[in-house]
């Protein structure tokens, strides 16, 4: 794509404010491709707030690619725990092996490679190749979108513009600082280009964004129609013996993959819940169980559902189980979601 004429005034305006704005971020005070990976992935979907403890922890834990690809499934879990999509981790912990294994631990400098990592986009690697490595590659997020949507006045479908807005982002990155000009687009979208009420009047491009020049910044970009999210209602059986209570691993892939959690069923009619966690107790789990008093329902919103989780207590009348036993105490130790986290607290209590 051609330069449009204020393309320069776009990248000199927008670096100078940047470089008396930025935030200060823990991983902007580093240029390991690691530690940057790391936070792109923990920021997809999560307030930089929110990521900020996690990304100290992580670190922490695992400092190199290295000690993350020796580290087991469980525990990079348990680090994980409770900043949710929980297949960002596994695949972090994924690609690190194929790193430390197959590419020397050294993280790739390049799109095509990176691109071959599980959970690796065209995002998170544009964003470790202009940040990390100082390559003129583009960046594409929701902020990102939103300014330049705004910038050039695009107000096609979201899907149909996407390709467009790739190039557009790419034809602005200035020579030698691709790094800091992606930054500044993403703090720019989410400092004064915000979704709803912009403040054009404290923004660096005000005089070039078609956007606020038309009067309706907000109109761009065009907003896809919310679609109802569903609503899941399950039942949950905490199963306790001689101190110990009963619990399941979620299998690997999937939703809440890897993570513990009390057996629990959707249910699909609601008629005599209990009678319903007694039968399914019998079936799945071998165990002949009295359903008693509830422990309460528990709510929990997902990215493409809700749910309620009406959980009870159960007593074993006879059988051994399968699933396993551990002491009430060390419920803590497991990586769970955040409901079934919840649900262990009310117990511990
Ligand atoms: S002038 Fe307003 S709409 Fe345009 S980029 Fe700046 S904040 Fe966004």
């Amino acid at each position: 794509m051609k330069p449009f004429p204020t393309t320069k005034r776009v990248q000199t305006n927008l670096l100078r404010w940047f470089k008396k704005n930025k935030r200060d971020l823990p991983w902007r005070r580093t240029r390991d491709p690691y530690a940057i990976w790391v936070s792109e992935v923990m920021l997809q979907q999560t307030q930089v707030a929110t990521v900020i403890p996690y990304y100290e922890k992580f670190l922490k834990t695992f400092p190199t690619v290295r000690s993350l690809a020796g580290a087991n499934l469980s525990k990079v879990l348990k680090v994980w725990e409770g900043l949710g999509y929980y297949s960002r981790a596994k695949n972090l912990l994924q690609a690190s092996r194929i790193i430390a294994n197959h590419l020397k631990g050294k993280i790739p400098e390049n799109l095509k490679d990176l691109l071959g990592l599980p959970g690796v986009g065209r995002y998170t690697a544009g964003a470790i190749l202009s940040i990390a490595f100082n390559r003129e590659v583009p960046i594409l997020d929701g902020n990102v979108k939103r300014v330049l949507s705004r910038l050039f006045a695009i107000s096609g479908h979201p899907k149909k513009t996407e390709e467009y807005l790739w190039s557009l982002s790419e034809s602005l990155i200035p020579k030698g600082s691709p790094g800091a000009f992606n930054q500044a687009l993403m703090d720019l979208g989410s400092m004064i280009c915000t979704p709803k009420n912009p403040n054009c009047l404290s923004c660096p491009l005000k005089n070039l964004c078609k956007g606020y020049l038309s009067g309706k910044p907000e109109s761009y970009p065009l907003r896809s129609v919310n679609k109802k999210v569903p609503h899941i209602e399950a039942i949950a059986a905490v199963i306790q013996k001689d101190g110990k209570v009963l619990i399941h691993q979620r299998p690997p892939h999937g939703l809440l993959g890897g993570l513990w959690e009390f057996p629990n069923w959707r249910i699909e009619r609601k008629k005599d819940l209990k009678e319903y966690l007694r039968q399914m107790v019998k079936r799945q789990i071998g165990l002949i169980v009295k359903c008693k008093e509830p422990l309460g329902s528990f709510k929990q919103t997902y990215s493409h559902f809700k749910l309620t989780l009406h959980v009870y207590h159960c007593q074993i009348v006879d059988g051994i189980g399968n699933g396993k036993w551990i002491p009430i105490k060390k419920l803590k130790l497991f990586p769970m979601s955040k409901i079934t986290r919840r649900i262990s607290e009310k117990l511990l209590h």
